[in-house]
C-alpha cells in the first residue's frame, strides 16, 4: 500500500495518460490520481480536491514542465466553462484520445477483442479547422454583483454566471447579437430572470446559424410574455419590441427572430411554445453529400435542404455532419433496390440522404414537431420513398413487427438495413430485440457516446451480428464527446 493522501495535499506527479472526462491521470507509488486541466505528457503539482484509499481527484496548482502536446488554448475562460475540456491539448493529439476513447469502452464494456477492434477501426475523421464550427449556442441571461445586464456560460456544474459574449466554438455574430440584447435590456431596464426566485423575464438566448446559407435565427427564452400591447396592437413579448427587432435585424443573414416562453422552474432552456415575432419561423441549411472513398472527402455535387426550427434537434456541427451522414450512407452499401428503417430519425436528416438512395426508408421519431419537420424536408426536397412514424423506436418498432405477421408482403418486417442514431443512453433492450429479430442484412450505428454504443453492439454481435467496420467522427473539437459510426453484418448472410 502506498502513501495516504488527504484533501489539500500538494504532490508531484507525472501524467501518463488522460480519462474519459479529459482529465490527466498520473501514479504515485500504486495511488492513482486524476488531475483536472493537466494533460499527458505534463510534470505538475496538483493540489487533492478529494481523497480516496487508492485514488484521489485533484487540480492543477502549477505546471512544472509543460508536455509537448500542450497548446495555447484559444478561450480565456476555458478553465472556469468546462464546456471544452480538451482545449489546452494539441489538436491532433485530441484526435488521438477520441480514437483510444472510442476503443477502449469497446473493448472494456462491450468485450470485444483489442486486436480485432484495432483491425475493422478506420482512422478517425478530424476537423479541418476545429474553431467556430459549432451552428447553435446556448447564452444563459443574468445579473453581476453590480446589477449589470450579462450573459456568459455557467461555470462548471454551477448557476454561477461567468460573463462572456464571446466563445470561439460559436459563429462570429453570436457576439454583436448578445450585445445588442444586453444593451437593450439595459436601455429599457428589462430584468432578466433570476432562477432562486422565479422573477425575472429574459432566461436564455438561443442563436443558430445555417452554415451554408447565412441564415440566422434568433430565440429569446422569456419566463411568460409581459404583457403589453405594443404599438401595432400586436402582442408585445419583450418590453420595446419593435426597437429590439429593429437593432437585430442590421445583422447580416438575420432571418428568423422569435421567443419562446418557459414559465417553469427547471433547468430545461427551452419552452415548448413559440411565437416568431420577426420574419420567418425557420432557417434553412445545406447538407452536401461526401465521396468518403477519396481523399479530403470531396464534395459530390448532391445535396439537401433541411428547414430548423428553434425546437428541432440538428446537428451542431455542419461540416462534421457531412462527413458523419455520408459515412453512414457509405456503410449502408445501398443500390437503389433496399427497405430501410432510420431509428431516432429527428427531422428526417439520416433518412433522406438514405431515400435517395433506396427504395423505401421509414423513419421513427419521438418527438412531433421534429416528425412534422421531417415531412416538410421530404416534400422540399421532391423525395416521396421516404415515412415518418411518431412515436418511441422501442414501441413502434416492436408494435409493427407484432403487427405485421401476417402479412408475409411486408418489407419492413424484414429490412434490408436498420439505421440508429440514438440520444446518449442509447438502444432501448425492446428495440434491440425487435431489431434482430426483424434480421437486417446490415445495421448501421451512428452514436454519440461510446459507452452506451459498447453496450448495444454486444447485444447485436450476440444476437447474430459481426461488427465489420468502426469509425470515430469529430463532431465536437475540444470536447471530450466523439461520435462513431459502426456497419455490422448479418453471421451467416
Ligand atoms: N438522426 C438525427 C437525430 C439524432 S438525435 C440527426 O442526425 O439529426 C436523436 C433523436 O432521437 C432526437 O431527435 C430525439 O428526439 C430522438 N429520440 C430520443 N428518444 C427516442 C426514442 N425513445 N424513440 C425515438 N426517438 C427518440
Amino acid at each position: 500500500m502506498g502513501q495516504q493522501y488527504k484533501k489539500n495535499d500538494l504532490v508531484t506527479v507525472s501524467i501518463e495518460d488522460m480519462g474519459t472526462e479529459g482529465e490527466g491521470i498520473g501514479k504515485l507509488a500504486g495511488f492513482t490520481l486524476f488531475v483536472k486541466d493537466a494533460v499527458v505528457g505534463d510534470v505538475v503539482e496538483a493540489k487533492i480536491t478529494k481523497a480516496k484509499k487508492q485514488y484521489a481527484y485533484a487540480r492543477l496548482e502549477r505546471l512544472l514542465s509543460a508536455s509537448p502536446f500542450r497548446t495555447s488554448p484559444r478561450c480565456p475562460h476555458y478553465r472556469q466553462c468546462g464546456g471544452c475540456q480538451l482545449q489546452a491539448l494539441d489538436y491532433a493529439r485530441q484526435l488521438e484520445f477520441k480514437q483510444q476513447k472510442v476503443i477502449n469502452n469497446l473493448v472494456r464494456i462491450g468485450g470485444f477483442d483489442r486486436s480485432e477492434i484495432h483491425r475493422i477501426m478506420e482512422p478517425i475523421i478530424g476537423m479541418e479547422e476545429p474553431y467556430r464550427y459549432r451552428n447553435k449556442a446556448q447564452y444563459p441571461v443574468g445579473t453581476d454583483r453590480e446589477g449589470h445586464v450579462v450573459t456568459g456560460f455557467y461555470a462548471g456544474r454551477t448557476h454561477t454566471i461567468i460573463p462572456s459574449t464571446e466563445c470561439f466554438l460559436g459563429a462570429e455574430e453570436n457576439r454583436a447579437i448578445l450585445e445588442i440584447i444586453i444593451a437593450h435590456m439595459e436601455k429599457y431596464h428589462i430584468s432578466p430572470y433570476d432562477e432562486t426566485t422565479g422573477k425575472g423575464l429574459v432566461r436564455h438566448i438561443l442563436i443558430r446559424k445555417g452554415f451554408s446559407t447565412g441564415e440566422i435565427m434568433v430565440c429569446v427564452v422569456i419566463n411568460g410574455g409581459c404583457g403589453r400591447k405594443g404599438f401595432s396592437g400586436k402582442e408585445e413579448y419583450i418590453p420595446r419590441q419593435s426597437a429590439l427587432l429593429s437593432d437585430l435585424s442590421v445583422i447580416k443573414g438575420m432571418t428568423s427572430v422569435s421567443v419562446s416562453i418557459n414559465t417553469g422552474k427547471t433547468n430545461v432552456i427551452m419552452g415548448k411554445e413559440i411565437h416568431t415575432i420577426w420574419g420567418s419561423p425557420v432557417i434553412h441549411d445545406m447538407i452536401h453529400v461526401r465521396d468518403m472513398r477519396r481523399d479530403g472527402f470531396p464534395r459530390t455535387g448532391q445535396k439537401l435542404t433541411f428547414a430548423i426550427s428553434p425546437l428541432s434537434f440538428y446537428q451542431v456541427n455542419p461540416m462534421q455532419t457531412e462527413k458523419l451522414y455520408s459515412l453512414a450512407l457509405e456503410y449502408a452499401g445501398l443500390t437503389g433496390q433496399e427497405v430501410l428503417w432510420d431509428l431516432y430519425c429527428g427531422i428526417g436528416t439520416i433518412s433522406l440522404f438514405l431515400a435517395s438512395k433506396a427504395r423505401q426508408v421509414c423513419g421513427v421519431e419521438i418527438i412531433p414537431q421534429a416528425v412534422h419537420d421531417a415531412r416538410e424536408n421530404a416534400r422540399e426536397n421532391g423525395i416521396s420513398n421516404a415515412f415518418f412514424y411518431e412515436g418511441k423506436a422501442e414501441e413502434v418498432l416492436p408494435a409493427f413487427y407484432a403487427d405485421n405477421q401476417d402479412n408475409q408482403h411486408s418489407d419492413l418486417l424484414h429490412p434490408d438495413v436498420i439505421v440508429v442514431d440514438p440520444p446518449r443512453k442509447g438502444c432501448d433492450s425492446a428495440c434491440l430485440r425487435t431489431m434482430i429479430e426483424m434480421r437486417p442484412e446490415r445495421v448501421i450505428y451512428v452514436s454519440c457516446d461510446s459507452a452506451t454504443l459498447a453496450r448495444d453492439l454486444r447485444i447485436l454481435c450476440d444476437g447474430g451480428y459481426k461488427v465489420e467496420k468502426v469509425r470515430a467522427v469529430d463532431q465536437f473539437g475540444h470536447t471530450v464527446h466523439v461520435e462513431t459510426v459502426c456497419c455490422l453484418q448479418r453471421k451467416g448472410s
